[in-house]
């Protein structure tokens, strides 16, 4: 039981074993999704922010444009006597327009790195560079200072060099956040310098135009660097748009180079040949047909722009989808896990603890096991599973006939045993029990005296004789019972012969034992009542043995020293008791011992 109560705590520690390791998992994997949550809403944050750069660098780049765009009508206007110039009041509202935007976006653009006074140098040196225009205007045509001409338009360069930066920090920023968008970024900033670099180049042509005269050396110089930057800004973004492809970059890249390197660089070569012969256009001839073809530089910038976006729309989509394969992913995982663990405890785990809970059981012959909660089990277990059930029913089925039937063996041998050693007759232990007995009362004595008592019934052949067979047996059978009524300890009592009868009795003194032999004579010769025969009176003849003090037990001896006594109780006459003879020298000095002792 205490061994059953140790298996059942052994299982619930297993259990909770089980619970606990099922914790730890799931706890693992919530971990694992919270990390993968949390870096993927990183990712979605820092796309986020690249989004909003990408919108601020877009308004750097058209701040920039208006700001090149400007200088065109400032050209015409610087060109013309008139004091009013429309055209460059509107291209100044442009630009103004655009500075807003940047500044409104730069503001709301948390990411964005821009410093305030960055925005206020630019426009301080914007304004720096229209005034100067206003003075020159202000001015009478003829008046006006070529060194003063060239100075504003160095400012304008100035303005827009200034806003580069900008843009180069932002493109920088953009660049280390999303590398996947770097390539289109970048070629819109090529695009920009190029815009740039083509408005300068004809910027270049603006006071030799104005003045009608050639392009001075320095001129030319400039001219010639400025060419070069083209062809490095075209060779740059020619590289880094794959030719040849359907894409809207490669095609506005072909517009580019059909209508600005095509048109206006003709034009513009035209216009150098031209000068040479003293005979160029006007500024605003010449812008009229320059300028224009340049919108396919600012549409190839746009391109690459809208490019740029829409790789960052996928990358965003993309992070979204990983959001979500995680969050479905870790849901899938969690769900499989806990049914898993649930099943493996269910289907597997409980029925094999219960099975081996059954076979410890059956080990100790414990066949009442029932299973804590059988409503769970259903649906079943396993084929397997199954069939070690119904293997564990016959086994129980078995071993409940052995013990059955082992028990009905134990039980019969023990009654074979008791009937071996009993008097069929009387039931009083026969001669072979009473043997075994007195050899173990004799061991336990522990010194003291045995007396033996034998007695035998007189003349019992008359009785068999005048009443009977069946009588004398009736009559042996009351003689036993009246025995066992006397005696104190029936159990030392014993039928060994036909109508024989021994006693033994542990005794102080040999009176002790004569008084007990005396005691049964007389018991045994009050009359017996026989039914359907009246009473009848028997006598039996007694004789009485001692042990010896010490020594081991003789039971044979002491068994014939007491047939011998009662041989001379029946040639004495019967109906008597007689003392054997024993070791008188023993008892006297046991009787010594015991004088001194009481003294
Ligand atoms: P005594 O002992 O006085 O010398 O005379 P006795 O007649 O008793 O002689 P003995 O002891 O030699 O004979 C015993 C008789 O007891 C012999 C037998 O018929 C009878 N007897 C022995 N066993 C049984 C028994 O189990 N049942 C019956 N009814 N009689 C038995
Ligand atoms: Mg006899
Ligand atoms: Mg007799």
């Amino acid at each position: 039981m205490q061994q059953n109560s140790g298996n059942g705590a052994a299982l619930r520690v297993l259990n909770h074993l089980v619970n606990a390791a099922v914790a730890a998992i799931l706890l693992v994997a919530a971990l694992l999704a919270a990390l993968f949550f949390a870096w993927s809403l990183q990712r979605l944050h820092a796309l986020h922010e690249v989004e909003e750069q990408l919108a601020v660098y877009q308004l750097a780049l058209s701040a920039v444009e208006q700001v090149s765009a400007e200088r065109g009508p400032m050209n015409g206007a610087l060109g013309r006597p008139s004091q009013s110039a429309p055209a460059l009041d509107a291209a100044r509202r442009r630009t103004d327009v655009a500075f807003e935007a940047l500044r409104h976006g730069a503001l709301a653009c948390a990411a964005c790195r821009l410093e305030p006074y960055a925005f206020a140098a630019v426009e301080s040196d914007l304004q720096q560079a229209r005034l100067l225009v206003q003075t020159l205007l202000g001015q009478p045509l003829a008046q006006r200072d070529p060194a003063q001409m060239a100075l504003a338009v160095a400012r304008m360069f100035g303005v827009v060099e200034q806003e580069f930066r900008l843009v180069d920090q932002l493109g920088q920023d953009i660049q280390r956040l999303s590398p996947e968008i770097a390539v289109p970024v970048n070629n819109a900033r090529l695009a920009a310098k190029l815009r740039e670099n083509a408005g300068r180049l004809g910027s270049l042509l603006t006071v030799g135009l104005a003045t009608d005269r050639d392009l001075t050396n320095l001129e030319r110089q400039r001219v010639s660097e400025t060419l070069g930057r083209i062809r490095q800004l075209s060779e740059l973004l020619q590289a880094a748009i794959v030719p040849g492809v359907d894409s809207e970059e490669a095609k506005a890249f072909n517009r580019v180079a059909e209508s600005y390197f095509g048109q206006s660089m003709a034009f513009f070569d035209a216009t150098l040949e031209r000068m040479a012969r003293g005979d160029g256009p006007t500024p605003a001839a010449f812008a009229e047909a320059y300028v224009p073809p340049m919108a396919a530089i600012v549409a190839l910038r746009d391109a690459e722009l809208r490019v740029a976006q829409l790789r960052l729309d996928r990358l965003k989509d993309k992070a979204w989808w990983a959001l979500a394969g995680i969050l479905a992913v870790s849901l899938v995982v969690v769900t499989l896990l806990s049914v898993g663990v649930v099943m493996l405890k269910r289907r597997l785990l409980s029925p094999l603890l219960d099975t081996v809970h059954r076979l410890i059981g059956l080990t100790q012959e414990d066949t009442t096991f029932t299973p804590t909660a059988p409503a769970r089990r259903r649906g079943g277990y396993g084929r397997e599973l199954r069939m070690i059930f119904a293997a564990l029913r016959h086994l129980e089925e078995l071993l409940h006939r052995s013990i059955h039937v082992r028990r009905e063996r134990d039980a019969l041998i023990a009654r074979l045993h008791v009937l071996a050693g009993t008097d069929h007759l009387t039931g009083l232990p026969n001669r072979r029990t009473f043997e075994q007995r007195l050899l173990q009362a004799g061991a336990e004595s522990g010194g003291s005296m045995l007396a033996l008592v034998m007695f035998d019934v007189d003349h019992f052949k008359q009785i068999n004789d005048q009443h009977g067979h069946e009588v004398g047996d009736q009559l042996l059978r009351q003689m036993a019972d009246r025995l066992r009524s006397t005696l104190h300890r029936p159990e030392q009592a014993a039928r060994i012969g036909g109508e024989e009868f021994v006693v033994f009795q542990a005794v102080a003194r040999p009176a002790e034992a004569m008084a007990m032999a005396e005691n049964l004579r007389l018991a045994l010769s009050r009359p017996f009542s026989i039914p359907d025969h009246g009473t009848i009176a028997v006598t039996a003849s007694f004789g009485v043995a001692l042990t010896r003090q010490s020594g081991k037990l003789q039971a044979q001896d002491l068994l014939r020293r007491a047939d011998q006594a009662l041989y001379r109780a029946k040639r004495a006459g019967r109906n008597r008791c007689e003392l054997a003879d024993f070791d008188v020298s023993a008892y006297a000095s046991r009787l010594e011992d015991e004088a001194a002792r009481l003294q």
